[in-house]
């Protein structure tokens, strides 16, 4: 909820900019924590939806650890009080040099896509005389049922490793000198919102359980990634993180001593974030009336990019309500919000929130037009 002695603050801030509610992010990551306790999981938030300073502290303190894709994200997490003890490194494309940079910062552990990376990472450890823990991500060929941009595990992915070729995996590990194999990885999409996605997920851990056990390897950590969806239609809403953790306690067979990883990253921080923009324009179309305001597709890409939903509140009209197309400025068709929805009367001037913006938004900002970047407002600051 944006109440309306917010939104009279909104009306003397530069637009556009991204609103980030802390107490919504609090709640959140307070429910994740008691969520995961209760089954003994441990959760690595995931760096890429939301690499915001503030809201990394904040995540910090409660004590999660933090999954990175990039070694500049490794850095931003440590400057952020994320322990290196518990930060994981995945990604299909790690470079010599962020594998060189995270194996110096000692890092928990590197999630492998191929055999190549890992023979590399083997190469580098030597030459640092340490050891590279790491767990094989595999493709668990699982369809996520979400738009095909971020689905992950299907057989064309390039992401994870295929169970056909475990065998040699495993063979060329036991020949190298400077790698620890310590668990398995999965992540099969985002934005997943059908639970039956996550019950294939255990079996299929279940049945990989049973052949690594043939194969006499002990896996001290599952780590189940990330994807629980949100509401988009409900930007209110917490995401339902009891149902989800006591699927996994009851559906996958943990073994004694074995650890359960999670990396949530758009349940978390999705919900705590607004892009907060301002009308520019009313402008009649032939079947409509776009509304052109004055945040673009550089600000929040995930419509251009996914064709994705989320809701938009008019905070400054209570008129009658009409259709419009709410666009940005960007020479492109694609940069679109929202086609045909239903606002109040919508004038020049009015103030626009697009909600549930708080993952996959900040993060993926351009400067394509030679835009500048949105600014940011903590709830606390006003
Ligand atoms: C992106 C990503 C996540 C986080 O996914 P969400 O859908 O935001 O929860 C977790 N793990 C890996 C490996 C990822 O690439």
């Amino acid at each position: 909820m944006i109440r309306n002695n917010i939104v009279n603050k909104f009306r003397d801030l530069p637009t556009p900019f991204y609103y980030y509610d802390l107490d919504v992010l609090h709640s959140t990551c307070s429910k994740v924590k008691e969520e995961s306790e209760k089954s003994g999981f441990s959760i690595h938030y995931a760096v890429k939806a939301n690499a915001n300073p503030r809201i990394l502290e904040i995540i910090a303190s409660y004590g999660f650890g933090a999954d990175c894709v990039s070694y500049n994200e490794i850095e931003r997490a440590m400057e952020c009080g994320f322990s290196p003890s518990i930060i994981v490194f995945a990604g299909v494309g790690k470079t010599d040099l962020e594998i060189e940079s995270a194996l110096k910062a000692r890092i928990a552990c590197f999630n492998c896509e191929s055999i190549a990376e890992i023979e590399v990472i083997d190469s580098i450890a030597a030459r640092l005389k340490t050891k590279a823990t790491i767990a094989l991500r595999i493709n668990p060929y699982i369809e996520a049922h979400t738009h095909k941009y971020i689905t992950t595990a299907i057989a064309e992915s390039k992401f994870g490793i295929s169970t056909r070729e475990l065998k040699d995996v495993l063979d060329r590990i036991s020949s190298l000198g400077n790698i620890e194999l310590e668990g398995i990885h999965f992540h099969v999409g985002s934005q997943i919102t059908r639970m039956s996605v996550f019950r294939s997920l255990c079996s299929r851990v279940n049945e990989l359980q049973e052949w690594f056990s043939s194969q006499n390897i002990d896996l001290k950590t599952i780590n189940l990634g990330g994807g629980l969806g949100i509401d988009y239609n409900n930007p209110d809403k917490m995401p339902e993180f009891d149902e989800y953790f006591t699927l996994i306690r009851e559906l996958v067979r943990i073994r004694p001593g074995q650890r359960i990883h999670f990396e949530p990253g758009r349940s978390i921080v999705g919900q705590c974030g607004s892009l907060i923009t301002k009308v520019l324009y009313i402008k009649k179309g032939r079947n409509t009336t776009f509304a052109i305001v004055d945040a673009g597709m550089t600000d929040l890409i995930r419509p251009a990019l996914y064709q994705a939903h989320h809701k938009i509140q008019n905070l400054t009209s209570n008129g009658k309500t009409g259709k419009y197309d709410v666009v940005g400025p960007i020479c492109e068709s694609s940069d679109t919000f929202a086609k045909y929805i239903e606002l109040p009367e919508t004038r020049r001037g009015d103030i626009l929130a697009i909600r549930s913006a708080g993952a996959y938004g900040e993060t993926m900002v351009s400067g394509y037009n030679l835009r500048k970047a949105p600014g940011v407002v903590f709830s606390d600051e006003l």
